[in-house]
């Protein structure tokens, strides 16, 4: 394919549902914009048609001046996939402050401010699909889950209220849902303790999804025709109960 389904923008693409979403995409014919902090793991990818910066999602300037490079090589965006999150797992009296700033800003803030950038223009020209990584943390309340509950919950209210903004100027908000996946995500949560026993769960119920799996979903979201909009996809393995 040579990149003529045109420009997709996808923050959190250095490892787990980010980078299986860029192969994807890459796959069905897309340019890629990919954004994470760490290059190397972007740069690994190895994907010839994509440009990949370094930035913290967090910072709006610098996702703008990425996006605008990105722009002038590709055209302007047609999809953006909010995916960049961050998961610190505990009880709330454990927590510190700058926990819940770190998980507001990059799970929420960010998700605003990347839609800003892009609603315009995708409005402007009357198409143009933004994705949203919710999670089924955003519809069920789990045990040391409540600040991250808190920001997904808020990523579903935040994907509705746009999808109603943007829905007459003929532009898609598709929230994606996952239950488990096999990422790195659990990398910020501090205890062992929670970490191990959120894993036993998941061997018990036969395994996380594959991140490729909630990439296809992502995909199909984006493969149908533009007058048909998916509003949200929620998967998980078959035996997590909640
Ligand atoms: P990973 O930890 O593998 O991926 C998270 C990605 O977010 C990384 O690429 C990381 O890149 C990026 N990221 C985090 N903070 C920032 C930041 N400040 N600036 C730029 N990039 C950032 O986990 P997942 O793939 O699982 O997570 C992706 C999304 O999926 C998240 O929104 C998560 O909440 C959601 N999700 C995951 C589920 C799961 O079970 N795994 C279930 C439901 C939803 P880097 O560190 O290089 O900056």
């Amino acid at each position: 394919m040579n990149g003529g389904r045109g420009l997709a923008v996808i923050t959190g693409a250095s490892s787990g549902i980010g980078a299986a979403t860029a192969r994807r995409l890459d796959e069905a014919g897309y340019s890629l914009l990919l954004l994470a902090r760490r290059q190397t793991e972007l740069d690994q990818l190895g994907l010839t048609r994509a440009m990949c910066r370094s930035v913290d999602v967090r910072d709006q300037a610098a996702v703008a001046q990425a996006i605008d490079e990105a722009s002038k090589q590709f055209g302007e965006p047609k999809v953006l996939v909010n995916n960049a999150g961050i998961m610190p797992l505990a009880q709330i009296v454990d927590q510190t402050s700058q926990e819940w700033k770190d998980l507001f800003d990059t799970n929420c803030v960010a998700l605003l401010q990347c839609s800003q950038i892009v609603l315009p223009g995708m409005m402007a020209r009357g198409r143009g699909t933004v994705v949203n990584i919710g999670s089924i943390a955003g519809h069920s309340l789990y045990n040391n889950h409540t600040a991250y509950c808190g920001t997904k919950f808020a990523v579903g209210a935040i994907s509705e209220g746009l999808r109603r903004e943007a829905a007459a100027a003929g532009v898609r908000i598709v929230l994606v849902s996952p239950g488990l996946v096999a990422t790195d995500l659990l990398v910020t949560t501090r205890s062992s303790e929670i970490r191990d026993s959120y894993n036993a769960y998941a061997e018990s119920i036969g395994g996380k999804l594959d991140p490729a799996t909630v990439a296809s979903a992502i995909l199909y979201a984006l493969e149908q025709p533009p007058e048909v909009c998916i509003r949200e996809i929620v998967l998980a393995p078959t035996r997590q109960q909640g």
